[in-house]
């Protein structure tokens, strides 16, 4: 049990669930399944003005649409209950009292002006601002109305080794008295995290770049506690699709569950965030959640910034929506389509077409799909192939009426259509002379699918009037 992996996701609640967030909570989940370990779901609410109302459910419906699931967390508890920071203050001051009486804390003397004065006069000198230069030389017992400040054991550089960046090594100016304990009571993220990771025991902890200027904050405290520190592995920036900058709000940073509203599939969304930062090491590129937890690896977690690509994601999204089955494929387009159109033939019609579901609704109104519930309007110069005469085009779909008036109703299959129709065509010079009359008599459209089965959609008698219109 001592070598179990455990690995956390730990969010906080203070807006909607973007690509960063959710890739995050992908690998520490996918980690943990890997090893069999366990994965924990945190909530670090404790900066209440920065609480956006509804975050919690937004956070947990995200990962539960996705599938990330976790072993212990919100809903369903664990040994480590509560699984909300605001709910376990009681062991943030527990651990701040160690501190205390290790003499390794202390509470802020200073009222909020003499804060300020000590600021502007490092502004004026044009150095940074460390509290720990004005440390005082007593202070009073903690009564908590006051910040409780780390006392920095020793101010000194830090070298450490992050899992996918390796030796890391930040200086002293890294180092200063932060706060443990807020006046109002609630820990600060650099306090509670570490007691939270220490109490669930987290061996891996991954998350953004941007924490690694704190990493030798958090290393004094581990060493001020006495306690080994977890492994960390930083994952690479997400990128804009210009590969320039941060992936920002304007680029697509947007709230993962507008994903879904715009119809991708969930295993789609799982796959292209996996490769949004790692690879393989082959070249396959579908996965589903349990071939990812197989293939995943922290060793092959990339350094340099992972470039958003929405394009490769619609192109994954028609991938698995490939690999749905009749029915899932069924009930998801019937959900998009009018009535009249839920016909089992029109499945592979729109599957084919389409990257995700909502393409659905461009296909329906005003799009590819009416020629299945309107009359076509159609030009005459747009029914000749190339230059062949009109004649000619009219005696050939004079011949595709006679074959097709053959056949009886219930063979009237894309199949058969196909045979009957081709046998015409293939004694043509070119069968461009027939399919292409054939097809925009039907369709009425510069592109649309192969007449075959647009007139299996369609039926033996309508197809066969659009024909003789055409004529
Ligand atoms: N609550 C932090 C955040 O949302 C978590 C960072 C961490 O994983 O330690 O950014």
């Amino acid at each position: 049990m001592e070598n179990k992996v455990i690995t956390r996701f730990a969010p906080s609640p203070t807006g909607f669930m973007h690509v960063g967030g959710i890739r995050t909570a992908l690998y520490a989940f996918l980690w943990a399944k890997k090893n069999k370990g366990t994965f924990i779901l945190r909530i670090e609410d404790t900066d209440k003005e920065r609480e956006v109302e509804g975050s919690l459910n937004h956070i947990i419906e995200s990962l539960n649409w996705l599938k990330i699931n976790w072993n212990e967390g919100p809903n369903i508890g664990g040994p480590h209950n509560p699984y909300l920071q605001s709910e376990r203050l009681d062991l943030y001051k527990k651990y701040a009292q160690i501190l205390i009486d290790k003499g390794y804390a202390y509470p802020d003397p200073y009222t909020e002006e003499q804060v300020d004065e000590f600021r502007e006069k490092a502004e004026l000198a044009k150095k940074p601002f460390l509290y720990r230069e004005h440390r005082p030389a007593k202070f009073d017992a903690w009564d908590g109305t006051k910040p409780l400040r780390f006392k920095t054991p020793e101010i000194k550089s830090y070298k450490w080794n992050d899992l996918v960046y390796g030796d890391l090594s930040a200086g002293p100016e890294a180092l200063d008295d932060f706060i443990l304990i807020k006046s109002d009571g609630y820990p600060t993220y650099n306090f509670a995290h570490i007691v939270d990771d220490i109490e669930m025991k987290v061996t891996h902890v991954m998350r953004g770049q941007e924490f690694i200027s704190s990493t030798p904050k958090f290393l004094s405290i581990y060493e001020a506690l006495d306690v080994k520190p977890p492994l960390f592995a930083t994952l690479p920036p997400i990128m804009a699709p210009d590969g320039k900058k941060k992936l920002g709000k304007r680029d697509g940073a947007k709230d993962i569950l507008e994903y879904r509203n715009e119809g991708y599939l969930p295993e789609a969304i799982v796959n292209f965030l996996a490769l949004l930062g790692w690879n393989p090491g082959d070249d396959r590129e579908i996965f589903t959640m349990d071939e990812l937890v197989e293939a995943f690896d922290i060793s092959r977690i990339g350094h340099s910034g992972a470039q958003m690509n929405l394009e490769k994601l619609d192109w994954i999204n028609k991938e698995h929506i490939k690999r749905l089955s009749r029915e899932e494929l069924k009930n998801n387009i019937f959900k998009y389509l009018p009535d009249d159109l839920r016909i089992e033939k029109i499945i592979p019609i729109i599957s084919e077409r389409i990257s995700k579901w909502e393409d659905i609704k461009n296909m329906v109104s005003g799009g590819e799909l009416d020629l299945f519930y309107k009359k076509p309007i159609f030009s005459k110069e747009k029914l000749i192939y190339k230059n062949t005469s009109p004649e000619k085009i009219a005696d050939n779909l004079k011949q595709a009426i006679n074959a097709l008036e053959k056949l009886k109703e219930k063979d009237f299959t894309n199949e058969n259509i196909k045979n009957a129709l081709m046998q015409i065509a293939d004694k043509l010079e070119n069968r461009g002379e027939l399919l292409h009359p054939v097809r925009y008599a039907l369709s009425g459209l510069d592109k649309s699918p192969d007449p075959f089965i647009i007139a299996d959609v369609l039926g033996k008698n309508e197809t066969l009037s659009r024909l003789q219109k055409a004529i």
